[in-house]
């Protein structure tokens, strides 16, 4: 994606835009399953890993990304749409864990729905994931 769309992008979502948010800001839009800080580990091999983590933290802390546990353990981020503020209950979808190749997929057109919690509980997130074998793996 083009540099000054980019810029737009974060600056959109409050982030000040530099270099290095940007790259990983490109590197999660040509991936379009999420991704674990593992992952750009292995293809920002020059950045240590605490500026890695700092920026997704930061990604995350202001909703460019959202958060997803699966069967891996491994805690992987996903960009989220641009009018999404991926908070629970409005606009939290349902994720796909593939068994086979180990990627996890956002089923953005899949809301979680709402549920009846018991009085006093206040729900803060959901982490809906549904595990099996992605459309390119079973064909
Ligand atoms: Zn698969
Ligand atoms: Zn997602």
């Amino acid at each position: 994606m083009e540099k000054t769309k980019l810029e737009q992008k974060l600056k959109a979502r409050r982030i000040q835009p530099t270099a290095m948010r940007m790259l990983i800001l490109d590197f999660l839009i040509r991936h379009n399953e999420a991704l674990g800080l593992s992952d750009l580990e292995d293809h920002f091999t020059r950045s240590d890993r605490t500026t890695l983590y700092r920026t997704l933290k930061t990604f995350h802390d202001k909703g460019m990304v959202h958060e997803i546990h699966d069967e891996s353990g491994i805690t992987k981020y996903a960009l989220c749409s641009d009018e999404c503020n991926c908070t629970y209950p409005n606009d939290m979808h349902a994720h796909f864990y593939c068994l086979e190749c180990d990627k996890t997929l956002c089923l953005t057109e899949l809301t979680v729905p709402p549920v009846d919690l018991p009085e006093n509980y206040q729900p803060s997130s959901v982490n809906y994931v549904i595990n099996g074998t992605c459309s390119a793996c079973a064909s």
